[in-house]
Formats: C-alpha cells, sequence, structure tokens
C-alpha cells in the first residue's frame, strides 16, 4: 500500500508556517547576541542558564544517531515520549473526525491523548496471549483511521510483539504505525531461554524496530530515557522516523521543548552506554531470580513472560492483595480491572533488597 504522508496530515498542519525563533535565523555558535532578549550577564545563581537552548537538540542527535544506527535527521526528542505521543495525534487526526486503533491491554497514554483531542478510539484487543489479531486489526480500519499504535514489548503485559505482526500492519496499512519501545533495552534475544548473565547486550538493537525505518516511510519507532537510562525525572522521549515525519514533529512542537539543563545532562549521559547495558543486565537478573521466587508462593496462578523490567503476575484475589501491600508502603501497580488481566498485579523489578522485601510480604499474606 502506498503512503502519503500529505494525505494523513491535518490540511491545516501541512500549511502551517511555524513560529521563527531567534536561534532559527542565526545558527552560528559566535557572536553579538542581541536577537533574543536574554539577559546577557548571567543566571540569578550565577550559573549560565541565560540563554536559550539549540531548538533541534543538534549535538545531541549527532551523538544519539550512531548509538541508534539511525540518522540525526530520523530523531525527534520530546519532553518525554507524552509529548510525540501528543503531537502525532494533532498532527493527524482532525477531533471528532479522524480515528486511532489500540490494542487494549495497552499503555494508558494514548487514549489518554486522543481523549484530550476530542478524537475517537478504535479498539481492538490483543490474543489473549497478548499477541496482534493482525486480521481483525486490518478489518476494523476504517478510511478516517490515521494512526496504529503498537506497544512492544507491551506495557502492561510485558511480553515483545511478534515482528511478522507489525510487518503485515505496517505493509496493510497506509497511515501511520507508531511502534513503542519503552521497554527495548529489556528485550534482548527474543524467545531466548538463556540466562541473563551470559547476555550479549546489544542494547536492544536486535529487537528493535529502528533498523526497518529505511524500509517503511509509514513506520515511527519511539523510545525513552525513562527506564533503561535511569532519567525518568528529565522527562525525555525519542522518536524516530522519516526525515519527512520529523520535519512536521518539529514544526508543530513548543520551539524549546527540551531545557538547556536537560540537554545538558543528556549530552553527558550519552558517554555512559556501557553502564546503561549493565543496569539493564542487573535488571534481568534480578527479574529471572523474582520470576523463580514468585512461582512457590501460592497465591500467585500465573506470572507471564516478560521481556521488559517488570513481571504480570496473575494472583488469587489481586485487588485484596494490592490494599494488603499498600498497607505494608509496598506499591505495585493494580491491572485487576485491565481487558485481559483479571486479577493481574504489574510488578516492576526492583532492587534486590526492594524485591526481598516485596517476596517476604506475599509470602506472609498467603499463609494467612
Ligand atoms: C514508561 C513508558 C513510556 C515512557 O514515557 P516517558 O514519557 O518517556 O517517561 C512510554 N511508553 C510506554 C509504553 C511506557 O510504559
Amino acid at each position: 500500500m502506498t503512503f502519503d504522508l500529505a494525505s494523513i496530515l491535518r490540511p491545516h498542519i501541512l500549511n502551517l508556517v511555524p513560529y521563527s525563533s531567534a536561534r532559527d535565523e542565526y545558527t552560528g555558535k559566535e557572536g553579538v547576541f542581541l536577537d533574543a532578549n536574554e539577559n546577557p550577564y548571567q543566571s540569578v545563581n550565577g550559573q549560565q542558564w541565560n540563554r536559550y537552548p539549540d531548538p533541534y537538540q543538534w549535538a545531541i542527535k549527532e551523538k544519539l544517531a550512531p548509538i541508534k544506527r539511525v540518522r540525526p535527521s530520523q530523531i525527534f526528542l520530546g519532553n518525554g515520549s507524552d509529548e510525540p505521543i501528543d503531537l502525532l495525534v494533532r498532527a493527524t487526526c482532525t477531533p471528532r473526525e479522524d480515528n486511532i486503533l489500540i490494542m487494549p491491554p495497552t499503555y494508558g497514554m494514548y487514549q489518554v491523548s486522543a481523549d484530550i483531542n476530542d478524537v475517537p478510539i478504535v479498539k481492538v484487543p490483543l490474543t489473549p496471549d497478548f499477541q496482534i489479531d493482525t486480521e481483525k486489526v486490518l478489518a476494523a480500519v476504517t478510511p478516517n483511521t490515521k494512526i496504529i499504535w503498537i506497544c512492544s514489548p507491551n506495557n502492561p503485559s510485558g511480553n515483545l510483539v511478534k515482528r511478522e505482526a507489525i510487518l503485515t500492519i505496517l505493509t496493510n496499512f497506509s497511515g501511520l504505525v507508531v511502534v513503542d519501545e519503552a521497554y527495548i533495552d529489556f528485550a534482548e534475544l527474543p524467545e531466548s531461554s538463556e540466562p541473563p548473565e551470559s547476555l550479549e547486550l546489544s542494547g536492544g538493537l536486535t529487537a528493535s524496530f529502528t533498523n526497518e525505518l529505511d524500509n517503511y516511510p509509514n513506520l515511527i519507532v519511539l523510545q525513552t530515557f525513562s527506564k533503561a537510562w535511569g532519567l525518568a525525572s528529565l522527562r525525555l522521549g525519542m522518536c524516530f522516523a522519516s526525515e519527512e515525519i520529523i520535519k512536521v514533529l518539529n514544526k508543530i512542537k513548543p520551539p524549546y521543548n527540551l531545557s538547556g539543563a536537560t540537554q545538558a545532562i543528556l549530552l553527558e549521559a550519552l558517554d555512559f552506554v556501557e553502564a546503561k547495558n549493565q543496569l539493564v543486565k542487573d535488571i534481568l537478573v534480578e527479574r529471572q531470580r523474582l520470576a523463580q521466587e514468585l512461582v512457590v508462593i501460592p497465591t500467585v496462578k500465573h506470572i507471564y513472560p516478560s521481556d521488559a523490567n517488570f513481571l504480570l503476575v496473575k494472583f488469587e484475589k489481586a485487588k485484596q492483595l494490592f490494599d494488603d501491600l499498600i498497607e505494608q508502603k509496598i506499591i505495585v501497580r493494580d491491572r485487576s480491572k485491565v481487558t485481559l488481566c483479571e486479577d493481574c498485579l504489574r510488578i516492576t523489578v526492583g532492587t534486590s533488597e526492594e524485591n526481598n522485601v516485596l517476596l517476604e510480604a506475599l509470602k506472609k499474606l498467603s499463609e494467612q
């Protein structure tokens, strides 16, 4: 199926003239800068945050591109993944007219973003093993469906979605296909039973769809610095797509969407890819241990396979258990009311000490 970005965009976005910031008009580093009404001296705290930051974060993109094996022009950076999620809906969907398609159970922001923008949602549930029913998805698409959201590894189920199914949708749908890979660093070897200790980490590159960007002009991949990289507080989301799509996002984003402080910290953090991989390894080892110890607890009914940094676990009377844990100030995520997740809690893999606290509490509660 042919993809025509112009027909996917809302007409007024296609023709939009974006805000031109002072830093757009002159991109040199040296000069007497009297163009942006900044304070010329310094910040009140004696630091140097008085100049507006690079609106396109080029230094970061140059450094990130080889890590992700994409070109700098294929990268958009947002204030969390929330920002590209919202921008994509606003760029493509005319309220009350166009729709997006999601596959529950999945990440809540796709629906919230559509709801905020008054955009209808088509829902096609995943299969009971949390895979895509491609026939049902393609049958549910309407001429007004602009985006299909795929979360892989999926939140809250934790599993990678089969590559073939995603490729089928990319090939047979003429709108945008967003693959949200927030947890991709934890998904090293699909369907592998190797112990995490011996994993060769590729930083998620083997499982990621970023390597399909040049094959599918309708593909968008989301990733984040909030999970494996441990930078959730900075609010940093990545979006990878064709240069054409990235240009649209740049046109409609707030001009200085990433602060100078955020950019400075991220630029330095990108030197620590090895440290990120080690953190991932430690979490994978703990994930395996946590699963092994959960299995023998009598109230645990099922542990779903995980390619992420959390486990979806089916319990006897999950809601009651959730409340009992809260009472002990142990906070997990109650997913028991979510499609296909009846009696399930989502448990983030913590430090080994934190996991021990949880395991002890669960053992005690199961003896009552
Ligand atoms: C955690 C998560 C994100 C990351 O969101 P940020 O806004 O970048 O912190 C994105 N997608 C999914 C599915 C997530 O679970």
